[in-house]
């Protein structure tokens, strides 16, 4: 049988590429924050990694985290909980409810829909919006030449606070030009959150300047 080498063993493995990525690329040590994408993943699977001091998670389906994350949000202080996948509008309320962050908005309804869920829960989670950098017609996100007015209706006809920006690059591209566009988006509009890397690409990311990387498989193994 194969050795198989623990999540929070891989944790460390991960946090040591960061920090090495860090110094690479002449940034500060700590200036890129690790999310941890934990769907798919059992409770019994994400408690070690909480025990080992990882405390920001991702998920990508409300109905999923809801099963799992009130009861070790309530096991553990200091949880904070990312929404890294496409929200349907009808879903907004729940995960206005649970998220601490939520990463993609993504169209002007739900922007809508956000803005009506968070004055009536009075909550003020995190928001980011998704960019979709490649225009890939099958991928959420707005579109890059799209990205500042929408920013603005956010900001100024919804009163919505948007501090970050998030993308996911076309698999099989390079993925530095799509990084470099996120952070330039991201500099015209005065955004200073940039969320992006993943497993495959997470260094490639720091050196383009992600403030937080979402790196599911590299830690728990692959889905
Ligand atoms: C699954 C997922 C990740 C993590 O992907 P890995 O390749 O497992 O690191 C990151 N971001 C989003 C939006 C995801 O859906």
């Amino acid at each position: 049988m194969e050795h198989s080498v623990s999540a929070p063993e891989n944790l460390e493995t991960v946090r040591a590429a960061i920090a090495a990525a860090e110094s690479e690329a002449q940034r500060p040590e700590g200036s890129v924050r690790l999310v941890a994408v934990s769907k798919t993943r059992t409770a019994e699977e994400i408690t070690p990694v909480i025990e080992a001091g990882q405390r920001i998670f991702g998920e990508n389906r409300v109905q999923e985290a809801q099963s799992k994350w009130p009861g070790l949000k309530a096991e553990t202080t200091g949880i904070e909980l990312h929404l890294i996948g496409p929200l349907q509008s009808n879903k907004t309320a729940d995960a206005v409810a649970l998220f601490d962050v939520i990463q993609t908005v993504d169209r002007e309804k739900l922007a809508r829909e956000m803005a009506r869920e968070i004055k009536k829960q009075g909550k003020s989670p995190r928001l980011y919006v998704q960019i979709n950098t490649g225009s890939e017609p099958q991928k959420a996100g707005i579109e890059p030449v799209e990205a500042g007015s929408f920013i603005k209706l956010c900001r100024d006809d919804l009163g919505l606070s948007i501090s970050g920006l998030m993308c996911i690059p076309p698999v099989d591209e390079n993925p530095g030009p799509h990084f470099a566009l996120l952070a330039k988006i991201a500099g015209e509009n005065g955004i200073e959150i940039l969320s992006m890397g993943m497993s495959d690409d997470f260094e490639t990311a720091i050196a383009f300047g992600a403030t937080e990387v979402r790196v599911g498989s590299a830690i728990f193994g692959a889905r």
